[in-house]
Parts: structure tokens; C-alpha cells; sequence
């Protein structure tokens, strides 16, 4: 009864396991300020993948104080499945969604008054139109790094400025303020076209653009691990003629706990991965996981297996089955659990047994980096997992596939950050086995590697820090909340 007096957050995340574990994480925080969220969910969108079913499910099952609510499926556009351009309806879909949105907040589960807030994610931004309708604060997480929100506030001015695609530069540097120079083609693969001559280009451009009409962006990071970024947005315009950048509000590092971890102390007995690495030395493991999505083809699986038996270092590795070549199908395709004998170089397994354990699909990454056994972090820069390791201390090696991820690598490996190295090869497509052992070998072993480690430790007593009374991150969420109540104030709520 109390619970249902209590007014309400909706929290519309974009579709994406990557997008959906961070704000479950805000919502638990907003739990935690004696208001009630409701997360809204589209009932399998058709391109979602099982695993970001059961990991939803998972997240779910963890976090009953959350009212869930999915949005009917929304029938696929007969064209899509020929599509190589799926994020774009991805962004069109959300848009359309809008509707099925605004009669939700309209039904009964609303009551007048309610509804404190509508809080968008990164790509969902067209939700802040319900939100006006409804006379309530929008407010968009930005799941990613305030470093990938000053170039997206930048771009349209840069792109405005331009007859062709920034592909035409190649690598050439571009200077956004706030970050360090940015080679051309390591930005959103997407944003690389001509918005008036890419209807996908323009799309994304748009979404981003919508932040603008929002009541202010909460980002999921802290001011410490990207200063320059930080004080960029204070004075950045966010690519609307005539707007200014909404209030930026840092509240990171918003990751999983451990708390949490050990409270669901019953599902750590029998985590096989946990289990395992409670056999093994303090800070001996290499952690291999290329995030919610990301694949690699089965050459690069052998040629990683070849580099990490060589090392002769200890490792979790998490394998999926390799996608599809296509954009579509990589987003389409229900991938099949990894046949790891037919995979993997013949004995590899056998050989490595005891010093090596390969999982399949996924591992509570979170509990993994905090184990006191893990010792660095192959990573594809998804900005969840650069947090989460962060946080837990642990050196990363960049291995970027997809999305903003090559950016994530530029800002990890900067001076400002320097909480990583790079997997060069991964640029031309390809990391060879003599990589893999080289760069493992030289994070676990060397006077180099001790000092990145030790870089990496700082940051994570920064973050804790940030989040601690009086630091920047628990200040920005003070402030985040009382200038909600102030724009509620204004729409005379
Ligand atoms: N994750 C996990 N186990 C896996 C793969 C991913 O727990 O095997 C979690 C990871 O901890 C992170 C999220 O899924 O919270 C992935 O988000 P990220 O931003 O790193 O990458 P994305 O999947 O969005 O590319």
C-alpha cells in the first residue's frame, strides 16, 4: 500500500542488455530515495538476442522493489530482415513506440500525481515528447562516458559544416573539445555518413539531438575519470541552434555491487566460473569478454586460444558462436551455444585444463573483476564493462568492436584515463596469437604492467570517493533531484 503512494519514475531504456543493467542500477539508487520506478520493457523486440532475454529475466529476478512493465511486441516491419541497417529501426521503432508509451502513462497505474519523472535512455530520447505531454521532468541516462556526450553535442555543428561523411577523412584527427584528438574513423561507425545522404546517419543524429529538449542528462560516470569532458559539457551548446546543453549530471560509476553479489550468496555457490576462481592465486586471472553482443570469427577464436596457451598465464575466456557477416544478421540471428570442441584449436582444452576455463555465452562479469583472482581484462570497451572494471581495479587490454567502443579505447588509453592498453590488431581486423601472449605477458609480468595496475587502483578509490558523502558523484545526484523537484515545481506538479 505504502509503496503504491510513493511517486513514480518511469525508466524507458533503450533496448540492449548494456543499456538495461545501468539503469536498473539507477533505479535501485532512486529505490533507495523513498520514490517507486517503473522500468518499462518491449516484450521481445525482434531482434533481441536470448541471452538478452535471460539476462532481462535475471536482472528481473534480482531486483523485485522495480515494477517491470513490457510494451506489446510491435509487429517487424516486413522489409527489416533484408535490412543491413537495423539500428535504424531500431530508432524508428522506439519512436513509433511513443504511442504505446504515452496510454501506459496514461492507464491506471498512473493516478494523478504519480508520475514523478520519465527518464529516457541514450536512444529512446523521443520519449521526453510523452513526457511533455504529460507535463512531467524528462531526464535521459547516458549510458556511456561523458567523453561520447561531448562529441555527440559537437557532431551536428561539425557535420552542418560538411558536403561529405567524415569517412572521407580516413584517421585523420578531429578536434572535439573536451577529449583527446579523435582519428575520424574511430567515431560510431553510423555517424561516418552524410546525415542528408543517410537516412540512418540522420536518424542517430537526430535521437541524440532530442537530449536537448530533455530536463538534464544523469551520465554514467564520475568528474575524476574525465575531467576535460566534464568541464567541456559545462559550456557546450548540444547541436540546436539556440539551446543549451541541458544540466550534465554525473552520478558514476552507477555498477553492479557486491553486496548484491553476496546476497545472492545461494546463486554464487553455483556459479561455475565463481567457484573456479576461488581455486586460483590472487590476481592470477586473465578475463576475456567482449560484452553483451559482441562475437568474434572462429580464425580469431583459435588465434586467441594459441596466444593464451603460449602466455601460459591463467584465464576466463567467454565464447559465443560466431555471427553472421552481415550488420542484420549479427542483430537477427538466435545464436546457437558454442560448440567449443569444433571451435577451439584441437586439445586446447585438454592442455590448458586446470590454468584456463572457457564458459560459454556469459559470466556474471561484475562478481568476476571484483574476484580477488582477477588480474586484468580483454575487453571491447563496452563503457559498462570499462566502469566495472574500474571499479574493481582491474587493467584492461582494448579489443573494440562495435558502437562507440574504438572511441572508449582512445579516451582508456589517453593520458587522462590510462587505465588500459591496446590490442593494436584489432584495427585491422585481426589480433594475432603473438599479440595475445605479448600484451597478457606484459600486463601480468612487467614493472609496466605493475604501474597501470597501479593507475587503475587510483581510479578506483577515486570512484569510490565520488561516490561517498560530499563527492562529486553523490553531490551531482543531490543536485539531480532537487532540480527535479524544482522543474515539477514549474509544471506546477
Ligand atoms: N555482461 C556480463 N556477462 C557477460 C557479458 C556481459 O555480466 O558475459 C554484462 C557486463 O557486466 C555489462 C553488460 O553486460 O554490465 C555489457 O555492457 P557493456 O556496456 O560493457 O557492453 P555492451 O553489451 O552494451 O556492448
Amino acid at each position: 500500500q505504502q509503496q503504491k503512494q510513493r511517486q513514480t519514475v518511469v525508466m524507458y531504456p533503450s533496448f540492449g542488455v548494456g543499456h538495461i543493467i545501468p539503469m536498473t542500477e539507477l533505479a535501485r539508487v532512486l529505490l533507495g530515495r523513498g520514490l517507486a520506478v517503473t522500468m518499462v520493457l518491449i516484450e521481445r523486440p525482434f531482434w533481441s538476442s536470448d541471452s538478452g532475454a535471460a539476462t532481462t529475466r535475471r536482472v528481473m529476478a534480482a531486483n523485485p522493489a522495480i515494477t517491470f512493465h513490457f510494451l506489446p511486441p510491435y509487429p517487424s516491419p516486413p522489409d527489416f530482415a533484408g535490412s543491413t541497417k537495423p539500428p535504424f529501426f531500431h530508432t524508428l521503432l522506439l519512436r513509433r513506440y511513443n504511442g504505446e508509451l504515452g496510454r501506459f502513462l496514461r492507464s491506471d497505474a498512473f493516478p494523478p500525481g504519480r508520475l514523478h519523472s520519465v527518464v529516457t535512455g541514450m536512444f529512446s530520447t523521443y520519449a521526453v515528447d510523452v513526457a511533455a505531454e504529460l507535463g512531467v521532468p524528462a531526464y535521459t541516462f547516458f549510458a556511456s562516458g561523458a567523453g561520447f556526450l561531448a562529441i555527440v553535442a559537437q557532431l551536428p555543428a561539425l557535420l552542418a559544416g560538411r558536403k561529405e561523411g567524415l569517412k572521407a577523412l580516413g584517421d585523420a584527427a578531429l578536434d572535439f573539445a573536451g577529449v583527446p584528438p579523435i582519428p575520424a574513423s574511430h567515431l560510431v561507425k553510423e555517424l561516418l555518413e552524410h546525415p542528408e545522404e543517410d537516412d540512418l546517419c540522420a536518424a542517430m543524429v537526430d535521437v541524440w539531438r532530442r537530449i536537448a529538449d530533455a530536463d538534464g542528462v544523469v551520465v554514467n560516470t564520475f568528474e575524476s575519470l574525465e575531467r576535460r569532458a566534464v568541464s567541456a559539457l559545462r559550456d557546450l551548446r548540444c547541436g540546436v541552434p539556440g539551446k543549451p546543453m541541458p544540466p550534465v549530471y554525473c552520478v558514476g560509476p552507477v555498477v553492479g555491487d557486491t553486496d548484491r553479489a553476496a546476497e545472492a550468496a545461494d546463486e554464487r555457490r553455483h556459479d561455475e566460473c565463481l567457484e573456479w576462481l576461488d581455486a586460483q592465486p590472487e590476481r592470477s586471472v586473465v578475463y576475456l569478454c567482449f560484452g553483451s553482443r559482441g562475437t568474434l570469427p572462429a580464425a580469431q577464436l583459435r588465434e586467441i586460444a594459441a596466444g593464451l596457451e603460449r602466455s601460459g598465464h591463467r584465464f576466463l575466456w567467454v565464447v559465443r558462436t560466431p555471427a553472421g557477416t552481415e550488420d542484420a544478421k549479427k542483430f537477427l540471428e538466435q545464436r546457437p551455444e558454442p560448440d567449443l570442441d569444433a571451435l577451439l584449436p584441437e586439445g586446447f582444452l585438454d592442455r590448458t585444463e586446470g590454468r584456463g576455463l572457457v564458459v560459454t555465452s556469459w559470466a556474471p562479469q561484475v562478481a568476476v573483476l571484483r574476484h580477488r583472482s582477477a588480474g586484468a581484462f580483454v575487453t571491447h570497451c563496452g563503457w559498462n564493462s570499462v566502469l566495472e572494471a574500474v571499479t574493481a581495479g582491474v587493467p584492461m587490454l582494448c579489443w573494440p568492436l562495435y558502437s562507440e567502443q574504438m572511441l572508449n579505447k582512445v579516451l582508456m588509453v589517453g593520458e587522462e584515463m590510462g587505465v588500459a592498453w591496446e590490442m593494436e590488431g584489432y584495427a585491422a581486423g585481426f589480433v594475432t596469437a603473438e599479440e595475445v601472449e605479448r600484451k597478457v605477458r606484459l600486463v601480468m609480468e612487467s614493472e609496466e604492467g605493475r604501474e597501470l595496475r597501479a593507475r587503475v587502483a587510483a581510479r578506483k578509490e577515486e570512484a569510490e570517493a565520488a561516490l561517498r558523502e560530499g563527492g562529486s558523484s553523490r553531490v551531482a545526484f543531490e543536485r539531480f533531484l532537487a532540480d527535479a523537484e524544482k522543474v515539477r515545481g514549474r509544471l506546477g506538479k
